[in-house]
């Protein structure tokens, strides 16, 4: 007979961002575990395009296409996901951007998008599936992080607040929910190849190799790298891990 720790079936996971990059690889696994899967983004075609590819794998999955800085939105995606599958037992808030500029040239905008996107976006989706956790006596909440959660790095400083702000809303939310059977922890991937670090490479290569000759594994990391993590934090296997951040590296912060 198999083991059940690790299992997902019956399980909703919602992941924000869920249509590239991190966490479509999270959203893929999390499904080939037996979960129903939803995602989201702003980008509809490329939701659209994520859903088609996960249904090879996946048996039930949708797209949904919102936008985590906008409250009505996060509230209208939540309240398809439970209408969809009645139930939502894992949130992963994953969706992210990042505005690079050096601190004394950053803009109050930028600042505040990147914020309000990596930061309050995560607070509000978590708000927002709270009384559907609690009813149902369990829940799951995985934020993402990042190595500057740990870090400081001098043309992230939004991005870097938000990320260690995220480490801090994890601990709170852990603490708050823990009476309710709801856990919440934080993935702190290293550096992966996606999307948004795909700058770094063409246009970065000193900083690109730099990171590289300090990352133990001696590669960037991809998508799938993550994905481990996220059902492991999803499933029953992590139900006594509660407001912890792992990190996700390939050795980087014990470098
Ligand atoms: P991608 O750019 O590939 O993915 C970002 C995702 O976030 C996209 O799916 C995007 O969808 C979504 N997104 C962005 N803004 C919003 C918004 N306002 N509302 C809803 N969705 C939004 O990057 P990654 O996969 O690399 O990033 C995923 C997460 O991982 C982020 O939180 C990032 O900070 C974090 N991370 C990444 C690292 C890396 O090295 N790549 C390292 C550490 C952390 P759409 O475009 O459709 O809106």
């Amino acid at each position: 007979m198999s083991s059940k720790l690790f299992d997902l079936t019956g399980k909703t996971a919602i992941v924000t961002g869920g249509n590239g990059g991190i966490g479509y690889g999270m959203a893929s696994e999390i499904g080939k575990s037996g979960a129903n899967v939803v995602i989201t983004g702003r980008n509809s075609d490329k939701t659209k395009a994520a859903v088609n590819e996960l249904k090879k794998s996946v048996d039930n999955v949708i797209g949904i296409d919102s936008d985590v800085s906008d409250e009505s939105s996060i509230k209208d995606m939540i309240k398809t996901s439970y209408d969809t599958f009645g139930s939502i037992d894992v949130l992963i808030n994953n969706a992210g951007i990042g505005i690079r500029e050096l601190p004394e040239n950053y803009n109050t905008d930028d600042w505040n998008k990147v914020i309000n996107i990596n930061l309050t976006g995560a607070f509000l989706c978590s708000r927002e599936v709270y009384p559907i956790m609690k009813s149902q006596g369990s829940g799951k909440i995985i934020n993402i992080g990042s190595m500057t959660s740990i870090f400081g790095l001098d043309w992230a400083v939004a991005y870097a607040s938000s990320k260690g702000g995220i480490v801090q809303l994890t601990k709170t939310l852990a603490v708050s929910w823990a009476k309710d059977n709801i856990q919440s922890n934080c993935i702190l991937p290293g550096w992966i190849h996606t999307d948004l670090t795909q700058g770094i490479k063409d246009q970065f290569q000193d900083r690109y190799q730099q990171i590289l000759s300090r990352i133990p594994s001696n590669r960037w990391g991809e998508p799938d790298d993550l994905a481990g993590t996220a059902v492991y934090l999803s499933s029953s296997a992590s139900d006594y891990v509660n407001g912890v951040s792992i990190a996700v590296d390939g050795g980087y912060t014990s470098f």
